[in-house]
């Protein structure tokens, strides 16, 4: 695998325009890279027969393809696999993403920066710090490199990082994986999930068509803000008023995400709070199970009381999901994912 020199992939239509016309090249050749690296999917410049050879020369001279593969693979018994990368300029961080199976379904949850600087209470990615943002490059060498990529059928956004603390870099992702000359994708099998940065939402809203998922887990703000503390930055009340300000009748799914803690936002009371709150949105509510990490002062709710959450919101007409739990015994499941590499443990 050749790494060495800037990364290809990760690069606009456009911007291998730019880049083909400041070797002199035709602009046609843009296209038949973008093609080599994101439909054909080859790993060397040398393999990209159709382009002359002193243009597979002078690329070469400062460029890569830029696909690098996971330094670690664990697979779960139910069938989930986590994928360890190293990220960040020098080497020497890693980030995560897990490969889960359902059905006639294969989604990726791909990470979008190295730790999160939201610091969710809940959450072993939060603990661990921040170290950086993930390029374009980084986010895409997630879906490209492993060994299901073909089979895909989905992408979250739900690994590692608040991809809305990384724009640019997610945005530019998702416009080359929805885009023709890239992987083609509908938007509909692409969800970004964000606390609500607000005004990075409003532009992911106009930007991009894909699925919006927004962690709110809590019926108030006040109890918000203490579990996300980003709450006190962007409140959960600015958020909401942005969503239903956006028209998401033509396919465009909103969901939030609530993960439910034993005795602190799972009573019935949360559930009509929150029903109230999110009233006259067109909107998908998952309810996800805790899984502890050590000191958080949280439980597990119990399986009655969720439930019990979920079937208050049903009867408040909200479409409820509860999350089945997966990838646990590899440290997989939602807010488990921690930069770790096994043989440093
Ligand atoms: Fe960051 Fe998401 Fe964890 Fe919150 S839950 S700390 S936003 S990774």
């Amino acid at each position: 695998m050749n790494t060495t020199g800037k990364p290809l992939i990760g690069q606009t239509l456009d911007e291998l325009k730019q880049l083909v016309a400041a070797y002199g090249l035709p602009t046609f050749t843009a296209k038949q890279i973008a093609d080599w690296i994101y439909r054909k999917r080859v790993l060397h410049i040398a393999d990209m027969t159709n382009l002359s050879a002193r243009a597979r020369e002078l690329l070469s001279q400062q460029w890569c393809v830029g696909v690098a593969e996971p330094v670690e693979r664990r697979q779960s018994k139910d069938g989930t696999v986590k994928y360890l990368f190293e990220a960040g300029e020098g080497g020497g961080h890693y980030i995560e993403s897990v490969y889960i199976p359902d059905g006639d379904r294969a989604t990726l949850c791909i990470s979008s920066q190295i730790g999160c600087q939201m610091g969710c209470t809940f959450c072993a990615t939060g603990r661990q710090g921040y170290k950086g943002n993930l390029t374009t490059a980084e986010i895409l060498n997630q879906v490209q490199s492993i060994e299901q990529s073909d089979s895909l059928t989905n992408i979250v956004f739900m690994g590692m990082g608040e991809p809305l603390n990384n724009a640019d870099a997610v945005l530019k992702a998702i416009a080359i994986m929805t885009a023709d000359y890239g992987y083609g994708w509908s938007p509909k099998r692409i969800t970004l999930s964000t606390v609500g940065i607000t005004p990075q939402l409003a532009r992911a809203l106009d930007e991009s068509q894909c699925q919006i998922a927004v962690s709110i887990h809590a019926p108030n703000a006040a109890l918000r803000a203490q579990l996300v503390p980003a709450e006190k930055a962007y409140p959960m009340h600015d958020t909401l008023e942005l969503l239903r300000r956006h028209d998401f009748s033509h396919q465009r799914r909103l969901s939030f995400e609530y993960t439910l803690f034993d005795g602190v936002n799972d009573r019935k009371e949360d559930a009509l709070e929150l029903a109230h709150n999110l009233q006259g949105l067109d909107c998908h509510i998952n309810l996800i199970p805790f899984h502890a990490i050590p000191d958080a002062g949280l439980r597990p709710s119990p399986r009655a009381a969720m439930e019990a959450f979920q079937e208050v919101l049903n009867q408040k007409r909200f479409p409820t999901t509860i999350r089945r739990s997966r990838g646990q015994d590899i440290e997989a499941a939602c807010g488990l994912l921690s930069k770790i590499k096994q043989t440093q443990l």
